[in-house]
């Protein structure tokens, strides 16, 4: 049996060879042909197999044509089928990582940059291959210090997983030191792990590597219970999804928020800090994780209102129907890839809706849109039109006394 599939057995009871045995299997076959799936999804004209397909073939008993094609290499984990689904067949969370891992096997040659981020978070436990002693070197640079858990393992309120993008990419960095400034503000206690953390395994996509999610949610389950916490924040979504949807079927049920989230309870207390008029255009992003996986829509917003100035323009994709960035599901690193096959970047096509509405700001939550974003307004010479900041360094850019 495949990784991904003795985890979905574990949680949901699923296998592709025994689909009637379980609820979530029978509704998978309850799939009434509709094709909302593949009209809503962003590559769905690229895919031989679309999910309605698959399943078409499952019934059939014709999965090994499935398995062999690279339709699900195309999927990039947004959920977008799966929310529209009438059946509420849990496409993306079930059916669709088991033929991933498997399509992906199967593949004559796994594309070279995602075989070497694979490889990168296997060895380093972050997919850009940094040396773990160098995850802590951006709070060298914050104005407020933060505390290191293996160095002061006192008790905490939150403990904060700042995750590998946040940790080692220069713009990942600025948002994190941002971060540490929004959550003095608000006068969390927060601690991080440091140089012990490892990426958090998202479920969606690093899931398809038989192994090695399991191994990062083995270790960071092992380094966690080595503190004492109230709850754990996260500012990557894929990693509060990999906590919320995965780390459950390993007996893990700690209290997890993300950033925006837990920023947006203690706005009250942000609110007098944030003085400074920004007489920004801003169109925001919804992140797929965060968004549609878990129906953060209306904090990232309000945070956004709090600051003086800003005025918020919707792109013609927003909330659950926004596009996805392409980064997730292993898309980051298959642009390449993706290229190769004709296929237009999806971070591309989202940056000519976010143009569209005059926005002069990008508005991200998530480490993964930044360089998406940043690259896509290079690619289209737009650097005068439009910048993508994170909401914490909006926020702290309307700090008055800062
Ligand atoms: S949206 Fe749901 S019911 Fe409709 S074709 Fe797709 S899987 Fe089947
Ligand atoms: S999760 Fe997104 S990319 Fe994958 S099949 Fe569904 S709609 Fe398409």
């Amino acid at each position: 049996m495949l990784a991904t599939e003795e985890a979905v057995e574990q949680m949901w009871g699923v296998t592709l060879d025994k689909l009637y045995d379980s609820e979530e299997g029978r509704r998978i076959l309850s799939c009434i042909q509709c094709g909302t799936c593949v009209g809503t999804c962003p590559h769905g004209e690229y895919m031989d197999y679309p999910p309605r397909r698959i399943i078409t073939m499952l019934k059939a008993g014709l999965i090994d044509e499935v398995l062999a094609s690279d339709s699900m290499v195309m999927c990039v984990n947004c959920y977008a089928c799966q929310t529209k689904c009438p059946r509420n067949i849990r496409l993306t969370e079930i059916l669709l990582p088991i033929v991933k891992e498997q399509s992906l096997l199967q593949l004559e040659t796994m594309p070279a940059e995602l075989q070497k981020a694979i490889e990168n978070t296997f060895r380093y436990g972050n997919y850009m291959g940094e040396s773990a002693r160098k995850r802590t070197q951006w709070t060298k640079t914050s104005k407020i210090p933060v505390r290191i858990l293996s160095e002061d393992p006192r008790p905490v309120d939150a403990l904060w997983l700042v995750e590998s993008d946040l940790s080692y990419h220069p713009r990942g960095q600025d948002v994190a030191r941002a971060t540490v400034q929004i959550f003095d503000a608000i006068g969390a206690d927060f601690a991080i792990l440091g140089n012990e953390e490892r990426s958090a395994g998202d479920c969606g996509r690093l899931s398809w590597e038989p192994g090695l999610s399991e191994t990062l949610i083995d270790y960071t389950l092992s380094i966690l219970k080595k503190y004492t916490y109230n709850r754990i924040i996260v500012s990557d979504p894929h990693a509060l999804d990999a906590l919320n949807f995965r780390y459950p079927m390993f007996g893990f049920s700690d209290t997890v928020e993300a950033t925006v989230s837990f920023v947006h309870r203690h706005l009250d207390m942000l609110r007098p800090r944030l003085t400074k008029t920004l007489k920004y255009r801003v169109t925001y992003h919804d992140s797929c994780c965060l968004g549609r996986h878990n129906k953060l829509y209306d904090e990232p917003r309000e945070l956004l209102l709090a600051i003086p100035g800003i005025e918020l323009r919707e792109m013609v994709h927003t909330r659950e129907n926004s596009i996805c960035c392409g980064g997730g599901g292993g898309g980051m690193w298959l642009d390449t890839y993706y290229k190769a096959k004709g296929m237009e970047r999806l971070s591309d096509r989202r940056l000519r809706e976010a143009l569209a509405t005059g926005a002069d700001v990008l508005a991200i939550a998530c480490p993964y849109e930044l360089s998406r974003f940043e690259d896509a307004v290079k690619v289209a010479g737009a650097e005068n039109r439009i910048v993508v900041r994170d909401i914490m360094e909006l926020l702290v850019e309307s700090f008055g006394d800062n």
